[in-house]
């Protein structure tokens, strides 16, 4: 008898038929045989609703825990009908609340960390022959509060899950078939990927490609949980994450390219004529890291300004623009530097997958397909597995079209997204 988890984001669990659906397909893993525990998210854009709701009652900051007793409240619904219609279906079904299942978080609401998970009531709910369904995306802090952990962060609660359960896999069901060398909302002619290893998966994640939450993967890699990205809408066989991929001798020396991720969600920071001595990279960086903002690419090089001077500009989450510049600002006295500036809406193309850096035609290439497009590059930075470019947002689609067919990406059958948004 295998242990599952099975995982159903919002796009499908959108309405009650969704949901009879999904319930219909728990049922079916069930009756095969299987111990399956279900992670559920909010239903369709619950979330994004419950967000505008708080910005009504309180325009700024909303306090953050009573924001995390709102946006849990999502997941609960969506745990309690899907018990409901698994029980409909004549299989006995239990819902737990993130807190109920022993999910236990630091007090970082809005963007808590998972420190211990302890699923005792889950498990014995699965020894006396019942389903039983998680609310994802949230747990209980140290304080005892409710947290929640960050938009996508119910692959986390199913990763996390599977690991406390020794589950033999965890299994992501979305509105498409599976990981794609891009998104196929922007590109049609994406490819699907059968098989990837964490490490590119991991860096298809931490770049944009939202189809699974970073620390999902990152939790998956730390732990070995093996991961099956399908979609709830066919049975496509979907995306296998792997620990790692045998090579066979004609793929030996050669570039493999898993995919290009892309980020629309960024902003640029710049702190303008700061003088060239030794720690002033470590002081901007220290502070913005201070501010709890995570920095992505930082480029410097010498002032626009002053020949004497540099210039430091870094990416962080749009969303974190105001908090970035005044932590920025702080240090302006202090260091002697001349102005910080701040550029919204930044775009990230990133072309990830193996031989990147000792396979010097693949940066070329990807340069020209994006001067042939038109695409301006700002910033580029470069790993072992990956090249990236950051770029005007609005440059963005059309960029990572022209890479995608420069690749020889493109395949023949158009991709499938079954529902959602996108956002
Ligand atoms: P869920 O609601 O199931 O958690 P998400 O919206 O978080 O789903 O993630 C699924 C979406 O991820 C897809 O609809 C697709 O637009 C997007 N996506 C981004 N990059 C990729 C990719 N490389 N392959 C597949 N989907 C991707
Ligand atoms: N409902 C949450 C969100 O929309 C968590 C998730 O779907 O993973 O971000
Ligand atoms: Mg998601």
């Amino acid at each position: 008898m295998a242990l599952l988890v099975m995982k159903f984001g919002g796009s499908s669990v959108s309405d009650a038929e969704a949901m009879r659906r999904v319930a219909g397909r728990v049922v079916s893993s069930h009756q095969a045989g299987n111990q399956v525990a279900v992670v559920v998210s909010a239903m369709g854009d619950t979330t994004d609703e419950l967000l505008d709701l708080a910005a009504q009652v309180s325009p700024g900051v909303p306090p953050q825990r009573e924001m995390d007793m709102l946006l849990s409240a999502g997941e609960r619904i969506s745990m309690a009908l899907l018990a409901m219609a698994i029980e409909k279906l004549g299989v006995p079904a239990k819902s737990f609340t993130g807190a109920q299942a022993g999910m236990r978080t630091d007090t970082a609401h809005g963007r808590a960390r998972l420190l211990d998970v302890q699923p005792a009531r889950v498990r014995l709910a699965l020894d006396e022959g019942r389903v039983a369904i998680v609310a994802g995306f949230q747990g209980i802090s140290t304080d005892d509060d409710i947290t929640t952990l960050g938009r996508g962060g119910s692959d986390t609660t199913a990763v996390a899950l599977a690991a406390a359960l020794d589950a033999d896999v965890c299994e992501i069901y979305t509105d498409v078939d599976g990981l794609y060398t891009a998104d196929p909302r922007i590109v049609p002619s994406a490819r699907p990927v059968t098989r990837l290893t964490i490490e590119e998966t991991l860096e298809m994640a931490a770049h944009g490609a939202k189809i699974l939450h970073l620390r999902a993967v990152e939790y998956a890699r730390r732990f070995h949980v093996p991961l099956h990205v399908r979609s709830s809408f066919s049975d496509k066989e979907g995306t296998w994450i792997l620990v790692g991929r045998p090579l066979t001798e004609d793929t030996m020396e050669e570039p493999i390219i898993s995919g290009i991720a892309h980020d629309r969600s960024l902003g640029k920071v710049t702190a303008v004529g700061i003088p060239d001595r030794p720690g002033a990279a470590a002081a901007v960086v220290g502070a913005v890291s201070r501010a709890g903002v995570s920095v992505d690419m930082i480029v410097q090089n010498v002032s626009t300004s002053d020949a004497a001077t540099s210039d430091i500009s870094f990416t962080i989450p749009e969303t974190d623009g105001q908090t970035t510049v005044a932590a920025v600002r702080g240090l302006q006295a202090e260091m002697g530097f001349s102005d910080v500036l701040y550029t919204s809406h930044v775009g990230k193309l990133s072309l990830v997958g193996a031989g990147m850096r000792s396979n010097p035609s693949v940066a070329a290439r990807l340069f020209s397909a994006l001067a042939e497009a038109g695409v301006n590059i700002e910033m580029i930075s470069t790993s072992e597995i990956r090249i990236s470019v950051i770029c005007d947002q609005a440059d963005l689609e059309a960029g990572v079209r022209a890479v995608h067919t420069a690749f020889d990406l493109d395949a023949e059958a158009e991709a499938v997204v079954y529902g959602g948004t996108g956002r």
